[in-house]
């Protein structure tokens, strides 16, 4: 993880609790010191550097991710280094759509936009109260997980019938202690059930507000 500001550390620090190890490289001591308990490694250094790069041996590690913040030239610099030296995965943070073009066009392999991506996240979420969370399938498809409001408590599948009403279909519903996989006409959903449905973002919306 090259940059431990906000995003750089919290990702870092998830990827330990997976399971995974994490060597941490900030230019900032005082970045590095607060991570030096938490991640498997941390390095003082400039990534900007390329021998200090070849020395720590990146090229040996799974993942590469460039998390550096405001500084577009340091990361631009450190993911042409990365690709450079050969690391098979790099992933950057973009802070704008040039930036994460100008990281396409030098061969990063995967460019992140989180604060672009979570403002979109959050803004489904305010508008629709019981969404969870959802994945772009496709430009038109989505999987979304919608909360089951009181109001719906005790109906069936077949009472609910998004299939016929709007087009979309439950595809499971979490429950308290079990996931009911493919369910039936039959089934039930409870208050704070969590049916996870697929079909175009707009059959959702659609299902979703009928919810409200
Ligand atoms: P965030 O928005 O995630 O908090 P920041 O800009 O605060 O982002 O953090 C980016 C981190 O990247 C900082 O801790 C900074 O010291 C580090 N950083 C910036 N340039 C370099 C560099 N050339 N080498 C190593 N670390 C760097």
């Amino acid at each position: 993880m090259i940059g431990l500001g906000r995003f750089g550390a919290s990702l870092a620090k998830e990827l330990i609790q997976l399971g995974y190890e994490v060597l941490g490289i900030d230019k900032d001591e005082e970045a590095v010191d607060e991570l030096s308990d938490k991640l498997t490694h941390v390095v003082v250094a400039d990534s900007t550097d390329e021998e200090v790069l070849r020395s720590l041996g990146i090229r040996n590690f799974d993942c590469v991710v460039v998390a550096i913040g405001d500084d577009i030239q340091a990361s631009i610099l450190t993911t042409i280094l990365l690709k450079d030296i050969g690391v098979n995965n790099v992933v950057t943070k973009a802070l704008s759509e040039l930036h994460g073009k100008v990281l396409e066009k030098i061969g990063v392999d995967r460019v992140i936009f989180p604060e672009r991506d979570m403002g979109i996240r959050v803004a489904h979420q305010l508008v629709s109260p019981n969404l969870l969370d959802y994945i772009e399938l496709s430009k038109e498809y989505t999987i979304a997980e919608l909360s089951v409001p009181r109001c719906l408590a005790g109906k069936t599948l077949r009472e609910l019938d998004p299939r016929h009403r709007f087009g979309c279909s439950v595809v499971a519903i979490n429950k308290k202690n079990n996931v009911v996989i493919a369910p039936t006409a039959e089934d039930t959903v409870e208050e704070r059930d969590v049916m996870v449905l697929i079909g175009t973002k707009q059959q959702i919306d659609h299902f979703e507000h009928a919810l409200i």
